[in-house]
């Protein structure tokens, strides 16, 4: 039976809130992503890294559901990002971004990898998210995320990839970057012609929202009064969403739906510290239970 394939970023982020401060922490988006859904299913990851990449960050990835024959480690630095989030939590300023060794990395789908029984391109050089679709059996669903980094930087090869996207999962900013328009509904059917038949909205801590078919599905964020970091508040609700969909092995209307609230659940937890320190000490008890104060508090 194929798994959940992701491939993405795995980096040493440096990030400042108005809560505190890390450098070179575990980040990247493949990293949240497989942290979170490592709750639902197995996950495989294609990613590298370079040799400062320490070991106790590896010992962080090395989690029972997730495989990492397809990371690789490279000589060179490790990817890096720096960012910094002002009291209007919602935005990252990007400070510095160093591709290092993903500048030359061409990634290699491991054998046992190539048929996937679903795929999530996160956020990573569109090109690198093309090389992986061509090597792999196609999943019943392909998921893309992406950033402005790239939107501005590489949409040729962005266009390509949401050709063959199913949903794609990003935030309000990049929609309207992506559509070149500022009403989002308008934006959901202008992305929607690129490919992708599921468009998921991330709206930060207004939650989320979800267009597919002629239906629309919102959900605010779990609202939290102790918030330290949103760096990978979007990678872990993907990894979430994806996961579940992956143990529902299903994708009609109301599986989405819940896919949605369990990735909002993931997200919740994510942000609630730096790095993953949080997400990755969960039990599946601390997620059942958001999951139910989530049905809670949006019943009327
Ligand atoms: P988000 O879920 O959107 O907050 O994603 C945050 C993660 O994205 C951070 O841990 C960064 O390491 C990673 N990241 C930032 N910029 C890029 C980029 N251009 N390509 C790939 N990953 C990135």
């Amino acid at each position: 039976m194929g798994k959940l394939l992701v491939v993405g970023s795995v980096a040493l982020d440096s990030v400042k809130t108005p809560f505190g401060e890390v450098t070179d922490a575990l980040g990247g988006s493949a990293t949240f992503f497989c942290t979170a859904a490592s709750y639902f299913t197995d996950v495989q990851l294609v990613a590298v890294v370079g040799e400062d990449f320490p070991p106790e960050h590896l010992a962080v990835l090395q989690r029972d559901r997730v495989d990492l024959n397809g990371l690789e480690r490279r000589p060179g630095r490790t990817f890096r990002w720096r960012g910094e989030y002002s009291y209007k939590l919602n935005e990252a300023k990007t400070l510095d971004t160093q591709l290092n060794v993903f500048e030359t990395f061409r990634p290699t789908v491991p054998e046992s990898y190539r048929t996937p029984s679903q795929l999530f391109l996160a956020n990573i050089d569109p090109e690198l998210q093309l090389m992986v679709l061509s090597q792999v059996q196609r999943p019943s669903i392909v998921a893309l995320d992406t950033m402005n980094f790239w939107i501005d930087g590489k949409i040729g090869a962005l266009r390509k990839v949401l050709k063959e996207a199913d949903i794609l999962i990003i935030n309000d900013g990049e929609a309207q970057a992506l559509g070149d328009n500022r009403n989002l509904v308008q934006v959901s059917r202008i992305i929607r012609s690129f490919g992708p038949r599921t468009l998921i909205i991330k709206r930060g801590e207004y939650g989320v929202a979800m267009f597919h078919g002629d239906a629309m599905f919102a959900l605010p964020a779990y609202p939290l009064d102790d918030l330290k970091d949103p760096t990978g508040a979007g990678d872990s609700f993907a990894g979430g969403f994806m996961g579940f969909l992956a143990s529902a092995s299903s994708s009609d209307e109301q599986s989405l739906r819940q896919a949605v609230v369990y990735g909002s659940v993931m997200a919740s937890f994510a942000v609630q510290s730096f790095s993953v320190d949080r997400l990755a000490a969960l039990t599946d008890e601390d997620i059942k239970k958001r999951y139910i104060e989530f049905s809670r508090f949006t019943t009327f």
